[in-house]
């Protein structure tokens, strides 16, 4: 049977918007060497909004209806952001046919025999659309935190949408507190490195992953563990490998995620600090133990 301690502590972390799925969870999270925070939704509020246009070979209405018809069949937050934009301006959306969702990557699709593509730049070019003349404008949206998307039609680029994430306001000090802790921090995403960067240097982070995709993101978390016992903290249905790979994972739950199944931990308020409220309990609960 589960030691008193234990159980009290759960029912405090519990009170503080923390549920701990299991008994194991507490023992693990207490010898955490290193916490590895999932960019999107997790140190940021998960809700981008189109920040900037630059329209190549459309008009920027074009644009914005071409990106958000394909984007339409996706959950991803940046294509609802792209969705919302779009209604924002009235905007009716054609309907597409065929769609593709490539996760960490973009989305495709067909309108009236014309192909259709949404997604990073990097996706984009390796699908052979060119963007040499407009790599500088995407390093400088990059540098300033911005996630850039692009949108071809045909293989040709018709132009980019620029979108921003706010980081969580506890994140920075999260952070901090961890490193007083004595425990070492890293950045993982699928983004850009200059929008992760940018982010890393915000919140303190120590170490950063850029562009992993949510297949490598398990691989990422294995190999950090030859060094460390990792915690895991993510959000997406992407994230379910990495946090079930990490010693702990730990989800933000917002409702029937598949994050949740698969973390130890759950994070039910939406507080980056949450953590560290799990990690104080679960070393309380040992000394109690003792
Ligand atoms: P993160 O690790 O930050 O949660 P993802 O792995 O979900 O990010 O996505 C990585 C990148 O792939 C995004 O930054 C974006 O460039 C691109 N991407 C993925 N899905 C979409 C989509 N539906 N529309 C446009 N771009 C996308
Ligand atoms: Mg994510």
């Amino acid at each position: 049977s589960a030691p008193l301690s234990i159980v009290r502590g759960a029912g405090e972390a519990a009170e503080r918007g923390v549920l701990m799925r299991t008994g194991e969870a507490f023992q693990a999270l207490r010898r955490i060497q290193r916490v590895v925070f999932d960019k999107t939704g997790t140190l940021t509020e998960g809700r981008p909004a189109v920040r900037h246009f630059v329209p190549v070979a459309a008009s920027e209405h074009e644009l914005l209806t071409l990106a958000a018809a394909v984007e339409a069949g996706s959950e991803h937050p940046l294509a609802r952001a792209v969705v919302e934009e779009a209604f924002r301006r009235g905007i009716a959306l054609p309907e597409v046919q065929g769609f593709e969702a490539i996760p960490g990557s973009g989305v495709k699709a067909f309108l009236g025999g014309a192909r259709l593509m949404v997604g990073s730049p990097s996706f984009l070019a390796s699908e052979g659309v060119n963007f040499a003349p407009q790599q500088a404008r995407i390093n400088e949206l990059e540098s300033q935190g911005l996630t850039v998307i692009a949108a071809a039609r045909d293989g040709e680029l018709l132009g980019l949408l620029a979108l921003g994430d706010a980081l969580r306001p506890d994140a920075a000090e999260t952070v901090r507190k961890l490193h007083a802790l004595g425990i070492r921090t890293s950045l993982i995403t699928g983004d850009n490195e200059r929008a992760a960067l940018h982010f890393a240097r915000a919140v303190g982070v120590e170490e950063v992953h850029a562009r992993v995709l949510p297949a490598e993101k398990a691989a990422m978390i294995r190999k950090l563990q030859e060094r460390a016992r990792v915690a895991m903290v993510g959000d997406g249905i992407n994230d379910a490998p990495a946090l079930m790979q990490a010693e702990v994972g730990i989800a933000f739950g917002s409702g029937a995620d598949i994050a949740i199944e698969s973390a130890n931990v759950i994070i039910l308020n939406r507080r980056v600090s949450a953590v560290l409220d799990a990690y104080a309990i679960s070393r309380y609960s040992y000394r109690k133990m003792v």
